[in-house]
């Protein structure tokens, strides 16, 4: 009865469960079906005994921000039935390690990037969902291509062999209301989908403004904190 493991589950399954209630609540506001929106849950900085936790849970997209972390996670984690999202800054020396575990690829911001997955995606025969990442606050610096560059990334993933284009992806500006930037994005996907109908990803919102996101027509959230806890801080 004094398993450990008993208890981390039961706060895991608390956490989701009321992340599911703020997903459900913001759909029903935003007049959206919950099957529009899905949970992504970022396991950065916790084990892989989280990682089977919340699929015992029924959750089946998780993401990471770091290879060296992800890669070992994702390893020991074969045998369960997920699908793996990379959602950090993405550096081309880590893309052979990436697509040898990611389904999606949500910060995908510049053509030397699209060039090298692809090139590892038909190099092993796999098939790599790619997201651009936009910067809202046209601050580089944070990741993400600035938006008058989107169009012509765009193009370049979906005519990229290996790859295809699934949407846009954004974080919040820091220190603003995020209901602009949210807007912002689902402007710049809209028009993205009329070249491109398939590519309807609009990946926004994290545990702090997922309401605000899915009000503003987000497709997937990327929750951490409020599923598995406070991270502690890096420490390198
Ligand atoms: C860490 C991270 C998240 C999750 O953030 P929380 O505030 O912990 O929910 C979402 N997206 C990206 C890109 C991240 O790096």
């Amino acid at each position: 009865m004094n398993d450990p493991s008993t208890t981390r589950r039961d706060e895991i399954a608390a956490g989701l469960a009321e992340v599911e209630r703020r997903i459900a609540s913001a759909c029903r506001a935003a007049g959206r079906p919950r099957g529009d929106v899905t949970l992504v849950a970022i396991t950065k900085t916790y084990p892989s005994s989280d990682v089977r936790i919340l699929a015992g849970l029924g959750v089946r997209h998780v993401g990471e921000n770091r290879d060296q972390e992800a890669s070992v996670k994702a390893g020991e984690c074969e045998d369960l039935p997920l699908t793996w999202h990379f959602v950090g800054q993405l550096q081309t020396n880590k893309v052979r390690s990436v697509v040898s575990y990611a389904d999606v690829v949500h910060s995908v911001d510049r053509p030397r990037l699209v060039e090298a997955l692809s090139r590892e995606a038909v190099r092993t025969g796999r098939q790599v969902a790619c997201l651009v990442q936009v910067a809202l606050d046209d601050d580089p610096g944070r990741g993400g291509a600035v938006a008058a560059e989107v169009p012509k990334l765009a193009e370049m993933i979906a005519g990229a062999e290996g790859l295809t284009l699934g949407g846009v992806m954004a974080v919040a500006p820091l220190g603003a209301e995020p209901g602009p930037a949210f807007a912002r994005l689902l402007e710049l996907s809209l028009s993205l989908r009329a070249d491109h109908p398939a590519a309807t990803v609009v990946s926004a919102g994290m545990s702090g403004d997922l309401a605000e996101a899915i009000a503003h027509g987000a497709t997937h959230v990327r929750v951490g904190t409020a599923l598995l806890g406070r991270r502690k801080p890096f420490v390198r």
